[in-house]
C-alpha cells in the first residue's frame, strides 16, 4: 500500500518519533503549524474518521488518550486537537491521524 504514515509507522521512512505502543505511533509533524505539532496515527491503517467501525471504538479512545499523555509529558498548558476528514476538511494524508498543536495556534 502506497500510504506515507504506514511506511513512517513501518520505520521505512524517517519521522521524529515522539511515542509508540501496540496500537499508536506518534512523531513530529514534517511541516509544524505551531511550536509543537505532533501528529498522532493509529498503527491500523484507517483511512479517516469517516472509515472508523464499531471496532475501531476502543482505538479511537486510545488516540485521544495519548494525545493527553504526550502533553502532560510535554508540559502544554493548553492545545488544540484537530482531526481532518476528507479533502474537503483538509486531510491531505488518507490514514487517520490526529493533529497535537500547542503554542502560537
Ligand atoms: P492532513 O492535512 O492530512 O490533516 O495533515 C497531514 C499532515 O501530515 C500535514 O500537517 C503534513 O505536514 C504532515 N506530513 C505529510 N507528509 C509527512 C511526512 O512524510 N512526514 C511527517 N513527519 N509529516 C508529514
Ligand atoms: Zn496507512
Amino acid at each position: 500500500m502506497d500510504c506515507i504514515f504506514c511506511k513512517i509507522i513501518a520505520g521505512e521512512v524517517f519521522s521524529e518519533k515522539v511515542f509508540e505502543n501496540e496500537n499508536i505511533f506518534a512523531f513530529l509533524d514534517i511541516n509544524p503549524k505551531a511550536k509543537i505539532h505532533v501528529l498522532v496515527v493509529p498503527k491500523k491503517h484507517i483511512k479517516s474518521v469517516k472509515h472508523l467501525e464499531q471496532a475501531d471504538k476502543n482505538l479511537a479512545g486510545e488516540l485521544f488518550l495519548v494525545a493527553q499523555k504526550i502533553a502532560k509529558e510535554k508540559n502544554l498548558e493548553g492545545y488544540k486537537l484537530v482531526i481532518n476528514v476528507g479533502r474537503e476538511g483538509g486531510q491531505l494524508v488518507d490514514h487517520l491521524h490526529l493533529h497535537l498543536l500547542s503554542g502560537d495556534v
